[in-house]
């Protein structure tokens, strides 16, 4: 093979653009960018990760809001090798006013248009990841992944 078609397809460095947390204690800030369209133009998804590695203050720190024309998964990912299912923190996910309660590695589906946040730890034990994938939106703005839009503009 004398072209490497989806070399352009691996991203290995993120974009650190959601900086929406400055002075959040307790997670990486800025989360890691690390597919949109700026990264592989076309992919129209964006996906954003960060470590939560103690009790986050303030908190909650992702409020209510929604995505009105894009579905997003929100997983919460426990650190722990050994026990992959622990998440390590107890968290809960209100989607359209329901309060979601749960301290496994899990993923959320949240329909394009419903309310969903505040997120609020209730406790934290080890590090976990939080990582947002918004099916469609191909940047930051369209994905607007923690709902921060009005303060970015
Ligand atoms: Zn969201």
């Amino acid at each position: 093979m004398d072209k490497l078609i989806y070399q352009k397809n691996l991203v290995v460095k993120p974009r650190y653009e959601i900086s929406n947390w400055k002075g959040v204690r307790g997670r990486q800030e800025p989360t890691m960018t690390l597919m949109s369209n700026e990264l592989v133009p076309e992919s129209n998804i964006y996906l954003e990760v960060g470590w939560i590695y103690e009790m986050p203050a303030p908190n909650p720190h992702i409020h209510e809001h929604k995505h009105e024309n894009y579905n997003e998964i929100v997983l919460h990912i426990g650190g722990d090798p050994r026990n992959p299912e622990d998440l390590g923190a107890e968290i809960e996910f209100s989607v359209d006013g329901e309060p979601l309660t749960f301290d496994k590695t899990s993923a959320l589906f949240i329909p394009a248009g419903v309310n969903h946040g505040p997120v609020i730890w209730k406790k934290v034990t080890k590090p976990h990841l939080q990582m947002a994938i918004v099916l469609g939106a191909g940047n930051m703005i369209e994905a607007d992944p923690g709902g921060h839009k009005e303060e970015l503009l």
